[in-house]
This record gives C-alpha cells, sequence and structure tokens, in this order.
C-alpha cells in the first residue's frame, strides 16, 4: 500500500491515479484523495477542508478505496454540501455525518438512502426541485408525430424507414433530455411476427441475425443517427444529430408544450380521481354486503389473531423449502370434493354427491355463513375438515356447531380454531384415505332414497289425478258458461 510518496497534509500522492486524474482538484474537494492519502489519513484529526467528508472517508478507509470521482460538481447549501452528481447525490453535514438522496426525473419524489434526512433537509429538497424546474420539458405525445415528419422531411432518404423515438437511459439535465431514434424498416407488428417466424426456423443467433438484416439495413453511416445523442429535447429547440456530426433543429414552440403538458396533467389528474371513486365505492358496495351478510371485510380487520398463520413464523429451524414441503404433506391428505370424484371416477356428480351429504346431516348450508358454500357438520366431521382459505370476508361471528381448522405455523400442523369470532371463510375439504368409506355411505344413501321415491310413487300418482279432477272441473264450469 505504501510504496508511493503520499502527503497527508498537502493531500498529494505520486500513485498514478492521483497524478492523472485527482491532481487537478483542490485540497477541498474530496476527489483529490487517492486511495493511499484515505488510507494514512487519521480519520479523528482530519484536514479542515474535508473535515465535513469524514464519515465517507472512514468508509473508503475500510474498503481501502479512494474517494468516490462520479460526480460533476461540489455544492455548498447552507451548512450542508452536496456531491452533485446525476443519480444519488451525497449530502454531508457540519458533522461530518453522510446522507444520500435521490430526486425521480419529473417528479418530486424522493428517496433518502436508509430513510435517514438531515435536519433542515426540506432546504435540500427544495433546492433539488429549483434544479429540476431547469430540466427542459420532456416531449409531449402529440410532439412525436411532428418529430418524426420532421426527420422525413430533411432526411428524404428515411421516407420508408418505421421511426421510433424513446426517451434514453442518460439523466436529464438543464442542457436537454436526450432521446433515443430507432428505425427500422418493418412496422413494430410486422418485427414481432417476422421474430416469431425467424425462432421457428432458425437457432436465436441466426434468427436475430437476419431480423437485424431485415429491418435496419443501413443506406451508409452518414446517414445513421447518433448512437449516444440522436435527439437532444430543450424548451426551445430539438435537435437530430447524425452519426456524421450533420445536425438538423427544429424550433419548439415552448407555450404550446407547456400547454399540452398542463392538458395532460390535468386529464391524468381527473383519471386517478375518477378511478379513486370508483375503487372506493366498490369497497364501500362490499363492505355493505359484508355488513348485511354479517361478514366483515378482511382489509377492515386490525386483529392479530392470525399470526400462527403468517407465511413470516414458519420455525426458523426449517428452510422455506422444507417448510412448504410439510405444509403440503399435511394438507396434501385433503382435497375438494370435486377433485375427489373426478380422482375416483365416480359415477355421481357434484352437485348429487352434496345433495345426498346434505340429507346425511354431514353438510350444511348457512346464507349467513361462509358465502353460501358448503360447510361440513356433525359426523360428516369424521370424513373432512372446513380448512380456512385466504378470502375476502371474515365471519364477525360463528355458531358453535362450525368447526374451523387452520395450519398453524408453529405447531406445523392443523389445529381446531378455538376463537369464534373474526374467522375467515372456509373450504371444505374431505379426507383422501377416508374417501371410499365416505363413498360407501353416500350410495348406501342413494339406494335407500331410491326405495323411498319408488314407495312414494303411488301418492304422487293420486295427487296428479287430484290436480286433473280439478282442471276436469274447471273446464266443465267454463264449457257451461259459454254454451
Ligand atoms: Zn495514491
Amino acid at each position: 500500500m505504501n510504496k508511493y510518496n503520499t502527503d497527508i497534509v498537502k493531500l498529494t500522492c505520486s500513485c498514478p491515479d492521483w497524478k492523472e486524474t485527482r491532481s487537478q482538484y483542490p485540497s477541498s474537494d474530496p476527489r483529490r484523495l487517492c486511495k493511499h492519502i484515505i488510507h494514512n489519513l487519521d480519520t479523528g484529526n482530519l484536514p479542515g477542508s474535508i473535515a465535513k467528508f469524514k464519515e465517507s472517508i472512514e468508509f473508503y478507509q475500510k474498503q481501502e478505496w479512494g474517494f468516490k470521482r462520479n460526480f460533476d460538481e461540489i455544492i455548498e447549501l447552507d451548512n450542508f454540501t452536496l456531491l452533485g452528481s446525476v443519480d444519488w447525490i451525497d449530502v454531508f453535514d457540519n458533522e461530518g455525518a453522510r446522507y444520500a438522496v435521490k430526486k425521480e426525473s419529473f417528479s418530486k419524489t424522493f428517496y433518502w438512502a436508509n430513510e435517514r434526512k438531515p435536519k433542515n433537509y426540506e432546504l435540500i429538497e427544495q433546492f433539488l426541485i429549483e434544479e429540476a424546474e431547469k430540466i427542459p420539458l420532456p416531449l409531449e405525445d402529440d410532439e412525436y408525430p411532428q418529430i418524426i415528419s420532421f426527420i422525413k422531411k430533411v432526411l428524404p432518404q428515411k421516407k420508408d424507414f418505421y421511426i421510433t423515438i424513446s426517451l434514453s437511459s442518460f439523466i436529464p439535465t438543464a442542457n436537454g433530455i436526450i432521446y433515443d431514434i430507432f428505425e427500422s424498416r418493418l412496422t413494430p407488428e410486422q418485427e414481432m411476427s417476422l421474430k416469431q417466424e425467424l425462432l421457428q426456423s432458425y437457432d436465436k443467433k441466426e434468427a436475430y441475425y437476419k431480423l437485424g438484416k431485415a429491418c435496419f439495413a443501413p443506406i451508409d453511416e452518414e446517414h445513421e443517427f447518433d448512437i449516444y445523442e440522436a435527439l437532444t429535447v430543450t424548451n426551445n429547440e430539438i435537435i437530430v444529430r447524425m452519426y456524421s456530426g450533420e445536425k438538423y433543429t427544429f424550433k419548439r414552440d415552448y407555450n404550446y408544450v407547456k400547454r399540452l403538458k398542463r392538458a395532460r396533467e390535468l386529464q391524468k389528474k381527473l383519471e386517478i380521481e375518477e378511478r379513486k371513486k370508483v375503487w372506493r365505492d366498490a369497497l364501500e358496495q362490499e363492505r355493505k354486503i359484508a355488513m348485511e351478510k354479517g361478514y366483515l371485510l378482511s382489509e377492515d380487520y386490525k386483529g392479530e389473531k392470525y399470526n400462527i398463520q403468517s407465511k413470516y413464523n414458519y420455525p426458523d429451524t426449517l428452510s422455506w423449502e422444507e417448510y412448504e414441503s410439510l405444509k403440503n404433506s399435511v394438507l396434501g391428505n385433503y382435497d375438494t370434493l370435486q377433485n375427489l370424484i373426478k380422482k375416483n371416477s365416480l359415477n355421481i356428480s357434484t352437485t348429487k354427491f352434496n345433495k345426498v351429504l346434505k340429507n346425511l346431516n354431514f353438510i350444511t348450508k348457512e346464507p349467513s355463513l361462509n358465502q353460501s358454500n358448503w360447510i361440513i357438520i356433525g359426523d360428516g366431521l369424521n370424513y373432512g375438515i372446513n380448512l380456512i382459505k385466504m378470502s375476502k370476508y371474515m365471519h364477525k361471528d360463528i355458531p358453535d356447531w362450525y368447526k374451523v381448522q387452520i395450519f398453524d405455523n408453529k405447531k406445523m400442523k392443523l389445529v381446531n380454531l378455538k376463537w369464534k369470532t373474526n374467522v375467515k371463510m372456509t373450504s371444505a375439504l374431505f379426507e383422501k384415505n377416508k374417501f371410499d368409506e365416505l363413498c360407501q355411505l353416500v350410495k348406501q344413501q342413494i339406494e335407500k332414497e331410491h326405495n323411498k321415491a319408488i314407495n312414494k310413487n303411488e301418492p304422487q300418482e293420486v295427487l296428479d289425478n287430484e290436480e286433473k279432477n280439478i282442471l276436469r272441473k274447471f273446464f266443465k264450469f267454463l264449457h257451461s258458461m259459454y254454451s
């Protein structure tokens, strides 16, 4: 580390990094600090000019790095020093504590690293907002076709190309917003279908090569757009730059763009308001329905009773995969009636099966419970369970006979829910290995009901005859009236 001559008073070093890049900065600029200087500095006793960067110097000392250089300027703002960068901005206070802030382009959203903000941070945000206001207005939707026709006018050779303009990855500055220009002989739709076609016939590399050839085929280098700065947008002009250095300027009507922007923002605001209203109304409607049925919306429930089922409290000793497989093996012993009927190729419809289970008093429906889905009751519980499911609704109260099970993440097994309030909806699940037994009971019951129906046939016939007699009398009466 110390084979170079490093002076921590003058902040100089004989290493190539210092000589080539860092020497240009004054001693108050931390970019002057190569890793050797940083290594030798006593952070408890830093020179006054760099004392405020203490926290970062300590960090770079530990990492054995030089001070970062990817910022453009040092901004002094009241008691703060900002390392003005295009992305994250380091902020140092007088005590040498470091913060970092990032402002989203084209919005007033700020991110503070680790959610740590200095006192009077508003000052910094205000400054960054003002700086951002110097950035030109981005392109509005209506401007894209205008620019494209301008390009085709000044570059007639692009007439048959399909041109698209999109925001580049360069961070916008007061000097302009950079956009990329893409050109293709095909429309995006044609490109997509050709791509799919080629990928079916060729391997990936060859397919993309052929696709590129079909789409791009530049006329010659001179007529290509500059790949780094194809389009620069400022408030008053838009500049198209060519690879050759040639450029074409399109005048931009700032007031017109401002009007477009205002109209767009207003439209967006209205849409958001409308969407919010629809969402609020829908929620209110759901809440009303829930209340009428004696349910509670899950999102209205603030209690903690469901902690035992939280996915965050699965046992520490298990990995997530182990937890999942254990949970699935327990729940895998159960299935829905519909699936079990299908898997066992039974010749009984789910509706019929449920009807018989109901006649057996194994299941029930209570309009005010479980969203009118079946609930397993009484002896039916020997064959299945009511398992709590993901649900939008919860019951405020459930009756004693409604037995509900839940998978307990701490005990890693199914447990009976003890409480009778604020319970989520359930699914009726049947035990796989008792399903045969259940089927036998159902078949016996069907037999029994069938026999009963045969015995019932006669009285039903009598009833029908009675009805016929009434009708006959009625027709006789009608006949007497009109004859
Ligand atoms: Zn050095």
